[in-house]
């Protein structure tokens, strides 16, 4: 899937005839992520640098997947109108053009993706997208699993029903009145979380995303991330 020879690539991007690509693969002036490729039955996916003479070929950025584990104090936007620090900020030794897949809250940490790969990001972020979002909140009060069943049904937020979510109350501390409630949902509503717990009396203090999708924040602090491995990428689509 997603394949395509090698030839058609390079005559796409306009720079020879399907006959002209051939003979420059023929010649040896293709490489494909570095390596030479003479073959012409070679396919390529859409994640593979072609290049030739050793020049890239434009519009065909390698495709780059990044797990961060979004510190608080950051926005989620690629641009602030304040000036505030973006996430794109903290990826600086990223050379491409990534670009967050949904948003977290500027006080808001744990797991955001970013990338390049339109198609991918679309369909994560699409209102029908069926990807966990595991979030755990410290809140306000000493919550119990009957104080958060109307979120399984699903509340009335600015007019809208919010999907049923899976919650559960992980620990109250009784001497602070806080709580810690994980709640698992799909939507990605502005606020969403924040919005929901309030509405059954339960304001947010701290608020922290442990999973998108199956990838968690296992071996990274705030402020750190990494590449997707290419199972993990796999795994996405
Ligand atoms: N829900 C929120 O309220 N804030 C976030 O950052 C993410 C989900």
């Amino acid at each position: 899937q997603n394949e395509e020879r090698l030839q058609k690539v390079i005559a796409q991007a306009g720079l020879a005839s399907r006959r002209g690509a051939e003979a420059l693969i023929v010649e040896g002036r293709v490489s494909v992520n570095g390596q030479q490729v003479k073959e012409l039955g070679t396919k390529v996916r859409r994640s593979d640098t072609v290049a030739v003479d050793g020049v890239p070929i434009e519009g065909r950025e390698r495709l780059v997947y990044y797990l961060l584990n979004k510190p608080r104090g950051v926005v989620t936007t690629t641009q602030d109108e304040k000036g505030r620090a973006t996430v794109l900020d903290i990826l600086d030794d990223v050379s491409q053009r990534v670009y967050p897949v949904g948003r977290l809250d500027y006080d808001t940490t744990g797991a955001l993706l970013l990338t390049n790969d339109g198609t991918i990001a679309n369909e994560l972020m699409h209102p029908k997208s069926k990807v966990d979002k595991v979030y755990i909140a410290k809140v306000k009060g000493m919550a119990t699993e009957n104080d958060l069943l109307p979120l399984k049904k699903g509340v009335m937020i600015e007019g809208h029903k919010t999907q049923p979510a899976r919650v559960s109350v992980e620990s109250v501390d009784k001497t602070k009145k806080t709580s810690m409630v994980k709640l698992i949902i799909h939507e990605g509503k502005n606020h969403q979380v924040k919005n929901m717990l309030a509405k059954v009396g339960f304001p947010v203090e701290k608020l922290k995303r442990e999973q998108y999708a199956f990838l968690d924040l296992v071996g990274l602090q705030p402020g750190e991330y990494r590449k997707l491995t290419n199972a993990e990428v796999s795994r996405l689509k």
